[in-house]
């Protein structure tokens, strides 16, 4: 190290004694904030993988260095604060200086949308209500001590809590992403918050003024850092005072943890609630906002927990705890329902897990229509535990894995390693049928918090999805090695989201060029003949499906985005979910125009969209040579059965029929027609559900 050129010797360091040296930097959101170094007395090379053990101890280590460091600013005097701000500042995280700142009754029914079918009956909470520190009613122990204890005892409780978080975390996502509750393990670990708390509830004798006390004082100083992705972080440490909090009251108050077969009732259902939930314990979700394809909407489905949207009232009308019953195929919402109707749904739920079973027990038929065309019915997925799913229900590899939900975890960019970690297994799980992984489509309503990205006025048209992710071409270029690294099992495809232009697509191949010769450097094995594909989701892309098929080697429809930029129906908004409709003739045009323009270039067409577990549109997707449809891995017995119950002469000329429909009303009815035509209606497992999805389309209709 001494004959570097860029070697300097502090003589406090004691180094002279070394003769190897190995550094490697802390880096955080792309700001070097330190550096890790280790030294030895014997002269020594460093080989690669040493270097690369290194790095990921580098990388598991700068957030834990960061958070330390935030947390080490609260309680300072302000000169001292000044320096440390200074420092930070330094570490590229800006702080700004002080003088800156400027009735219900039994079986009541509530009607929503359906958006994921089944049955629960269990008792409701309420997500919509975390704990208010700020405004919530408690009465201290008399005695200071006792109040001392179980202050104490709290924060060991929730550290617990942690724990089991941590674990259930680590089943959804894999054994390396535990890492995501790191920083409030942190806090609580926290010599500094605790003591703080401790002398707090000490002086004031209240556990919960202690800690309006010490959250203010943290509060303060988190909101002079300007980074929003910094002082995002205050976000964590409310959440360990929520935590603190329930265990406090819910020691002696017996407030309603999340119990066994919860019904989550919230105001919207978020893409990252499901990476925060306990999903084992909830049995339905219901929302007061949301449509059909919402993102809350698509995960409660691919879950396979029912779940009802758009139900207005919904929070005002229920009680924490009391019981009610989630129909998630009619939409309805019952209320404290008596045993007549509880006894009613429960036999209608096993009826649907035995209609569930059936059809998985032919898992391993694949989708051929009567005449012999061959249809790939793959599944959509986002997590780890949606693996299980894609096996029970016989899906032919993952057509849609949507790689947001790390990103939700982490509430940002996820790290490299982690990325090639989750993907190398779903790879490998897959293997050998394909797994298509999409880069990441953040923003629009999946917004994992601090990316910058929330004070937009049309967030589904702003910096949303391949727009962001060009815009952070680092971290573009971290996932795309990360896809890239769990390619060697040769069963990858990676797929580039809401293309709307050329100039787009050739950015992101050059980015993706790039990321290959940065693995080749370093040695990193990968296919090379990687399939790239383009989404079409949005109408320029589909407009322009001829160009764009000449660059990429697949497309994929995505008829969620597809509709609602086509029909300009925001898909999350029940106020005009009525108007969202992917049978509009204009979204059929557009999915036809797509598919012409792929097998004129003799690339593979699959559709991801929600449409293809439609069982309406199943015939018309298929009459318009569709290959590939990729869907909730339950659906995909379903549409199995429907697709052996086809002719494809007769679904094409379905699609020509349904081409010249002038209303989504009439192509419905064109599938409803061929459906009750080859008697799917007298299907033992599928025909009852079928005969209700018509007669509710032809009651609107
Ligand atoms: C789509 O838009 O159809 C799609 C599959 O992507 P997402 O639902 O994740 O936007
Ligand atoms: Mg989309």
């Amino acid at each position: 190290a001494p004959a570097h050129p860029s070697y300097k010797y502090f003589p406090e360091t004691g180094e002279e004694r070394f003769r190897s040296f190995m550094a490697v930097p802390l880096i955080v959101r792309g700001v070097t904030i330190g550096a890790l170094v280790v030294q030895t007395r014997k002269a020594r090379v460093f080989e690669q993988p040493e270097v690369g053990i290194f790095q990921t101890c580098a990388q598991l280590i700068a957030p834990v260095v960061i958070n330390a460091r935030l947390l080490s600013l609260v309680g300072q005097p302000d000169e001292q604060l000044e320096r440390s701000s200074a420092e930070l500042a330094l570490h590229g995280i800006p702080v700004k200086r002080s003088d800156d700142s400027g009735a219900q009754h039994r079986n009541f029914e509530l009607k929503g949308i359906g958006t994921s079918r089944g049955i629960a009956i269990g008792p409701v909470y309420h997500m919509a209500n975390p704990l208010d520190i700020a405004h919530l009613d408690y009465a201290p122990s008399q005695d200071r001590e006792r109040e001392e204890e179980d202050l104490m005892r709290a924060i060991l409780e929730a550290r617990r809590g942690l724990d089991d978080n941590r674990e259930s975390l680590e089943e959804r996502f894999g054994p390396d992403f535990a890492s995501v509750f790191q920083t409030h393990v942190q806090i609580l670990e926290d010599k500094g918050f605790v003591s703080k708390l401790h002398d707090e509830v000490r002086v004031t004798g209240n556990a919960l003024e202690a800690l309006r006390n010490v959250l203010s004082a943290y509060n303060k100083t988190f909101a002079r850092i300007e980074d929003p992705y910094f002082r995002d972080r205050m976000m964590d440490v409310e959440d360990v005072g929520r935590r603190v909090m329930e265990q406090l009251i819910g020691e002696r108050h017996h407030t309603i943890p999340l119990v066994e077969g919860a019904i989550v009732v919230t105001d919207k259902l978020l893409p990252s609630h499901f990476a925060r939930l306990e999903l084992e314990k909830v049995s339905a979700l219901v929302s007061e906002h949301g449509g059909q394809t919402s993102h809350g909407a698509i995960f409660a489905r691919t879950l396979e927990i029912p779940a009802v949207m758009g139900v207005p009232g919904i929070l005002e009308a229920t009680r924490p705890g009391e019981t009610a019953i989630v129909d998630g195929g009619e939409g309805s919402v019952f209320l404290s329902p008596d045993e007549g109707l509880i006894a009613e749904y429960g036999r209608a739920q096993q009826r649907y897990a035995i209609a569930v079973e059936h059809l998985d027990a032919l898992r391993e038929r694949p989708a051929e229509t009567r005449d012999g065309r061959r249809i790939t019915l793959s599944a959509n997925c986002g997590l780890v535990s949606d693996l299980r799913l894609v096996e029970r229900h016989g899906a032919e590899g993952i057509g849609l894995f949507r790689t947001e939900m790390l990103a939700f975890a982490h509430r940002g960019f996820p790290e490299e390693e982690e990325q090639r970690q989750l993907y190398q297994r779903v790879a490998r799980f897959a293997a050998p049928d394909l797994v298509t992984f999409r880069t990441l489509d953040l923003g629009g309503d999946k917004d994992p918090g601090n990316l910058g990205i929330s004070a937009e006025d049309n967030p589904q048209l702003g910096c949303r999805s391949i727009r962001l992710s060009l815009e952070h071409p680092e971290s573009f270029r971290a996932q795309i090695r990360a896809i890239l690294g769990a390619s060697t099992t040769g069963n990858v495809r990676l797929l580039l989201p809401m293309i709307s232009s050329l100039s787009e697509l050739r950015r992101a191949r050059s980015l993706i060029e790039e990321s290959k010769a940065e693995l080749d450097t370093a040695g990193v094995p990968f296919d090379a003949d990687i399939r790239v594909g383009v989404m079409i989701e949005v109408p320029s892309a589909a407009l322009l499906a001829d160009v764009l098929a000449k660059e990429c080697d697949f497309f994929s429809i995505g008829t969620n985005d597809l509709t609602q930029y086509t029909l300009a129906v925001d898909r999350g908004n029940e106020h005009v979910a009525h108007l969202y409709d992917p049978l509009h003739p204009a979204v059929l045009a557009l999915i036809d125009h797509s598919a012409r323009a792929g097998a004129r270039a003799g690339i593979p067409v699959s559709l991801c969209g929600e449409m293809a577990s439609n069982p309406l549109a199943v015939p018309i997707l298929v009459g318009l040579g569709i290959e590939e449809l990729s869907g909730t891995p339950a659906a995909v017995p379903i549409v199995k059965e429907i697709v052996h119950a086809l002719e494809y002469g007769q679904s094409e000329a379905d699609a020509r029929r349904a081409h010249e429909a002038s209303s989504a009303d009439d192509v419905r009815a064109i599938g409803a027609a061929r459906l009750r035509e080859v008697g799917l209606l007298e299907h033992p497992d599928i025909g009852p559900w079928l005969a209700s999805v018509i007669d509710k389309q032809e009651r609107s209709a």
